[in-house]
């Protein structure tokens, strides 16, 4: 394990996006200079997720949340705010979420 590995940092998770279920990149935030953020690729798109934070908007919009609402699912063991693991193409209500703290997976959207 490299000495240079500051603890504060989680090991490296993927997010998705929770609306355009694109991967997000880590990014480096001036708001969140102490944390790993992570952001959506696509053209336009404002979501950002950091594991202490959850998902939140970047700039943040009054009338964007309002127009997406951001998921806040919480794990039940550490109260970390989950992030979007994988979706199924085949499945379209279908979430998998995931703990960023101790990789407890939760599963929504199955019934209508
Ligand atoms: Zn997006
Ligand atoms: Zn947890």
């Amino acid at each position: 394990m490299p000495a240079t590995e500051p603890a504060k940092v989680m090991k490296d998770i993927q997010p998705l996006c929770f609306e355009h279920h694109a991967e997000m990149r880590r990014e480096q935030l001036a708001s969140h200079r102490e944390k790993v953020v992570y952001s959506c690729q696509e053209p336009e798109c404002h979501i950002h997720y950091c594991g202490s934070d959850g998902y939140f908007f970047n700039p943040a919009g009054e009338d964007l949340i309002d127009q997406y609402g951001i998921p806040r699912l919480h794990c039940a063991q550490d109260g970390s705010p989950l992030y979007l693991l994988e979706v199924q193409p085949e499945n379209h209500s279908f979430r998998l979420w995931r703990c960023p703290k101790c990789n407890m997976s939760r599963v929504s959207g199955m019934v209508h």
